[in-house]
């Protein structure tokens, strides 16, 4: 048994890195991206036989839903090494800029999303897991993701704390990538 929701945000980005600069997506662009999350039990699980639910949808959503409108919709997202980074910051330091280490693919988008859920969802109930994240960066292209994102992120630093592993409104680390 599983629970699934869908969000849906604006946000732009571009790519930098190797054969990337040579593509279209070189050039900065938006897409309207849906997130859809789903979560179930660890281990199977009766119900309670009272509330019957795997947890409300409302508890499950709030945070994450405000993460999204809040923090990520209408973020550009940027390669740690973009340029257009520092600039931005200068330009627009009150904005909402999502980092991580190399090109802000789909790829990447959805296995840091899913660590960040995972971390909202441990402050509420750690009998329940993230099972997958769907990321639709178009009506046409997508990205399902239902690892461990420990496993499948760039290889970092393990003793930095990275803002997909913290349960806080935070969409980069720019202290630690300054
Ligand atoms: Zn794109």
């Amino acid at each position: 048994m599983e629970m699934r929701f869908r969000r849906k945000f604006e946000a732009a980005h571009r790519f930098i890195a190797g054969e990337n600069a040579g593509t279209l997506c070189s050039q900065p662009h938006g897409h309207t991206w849906f997130v859809t999350v789903t979560l179930g039990y660890r281990k199977p699980k009766h119900l309670s036989g009272f509330t019957n639910t795997l947890l409300p949808f409302e508890t499950a959503k709030k945070k994450w839903h405000q993460w999204i409108d809040q923090n990520v919709d209408h973020c550009f997202m940027y390669n740690s090494k973009d340029p257009l980074l520092e600039f931005m910051l200068k330009e627009n330091p009150n904005g909402r800029h999502l980092v991580v280490q190399g090109d802000p693919t789909t790829e990447v988008i959805a296995a840091t999303f899913k660590a960040k859920f995972q971390s909202f969802l441990n402050e509420i109930d750690t009998d329940l897991v993230c099972t997958s994240i769907l990321i639709d960066e178009t009506q046409t292209n997508s990205i399902l993701f239902e690892g461990d994102p420990q496993e499948h992120l760039p290889r970092m630093s393990p003793s930095q704390s990275y803002w997909w592993n913290r349960p806080d409104f935070s969409t980069n680390d720019l202290v630690s990538f300054a």
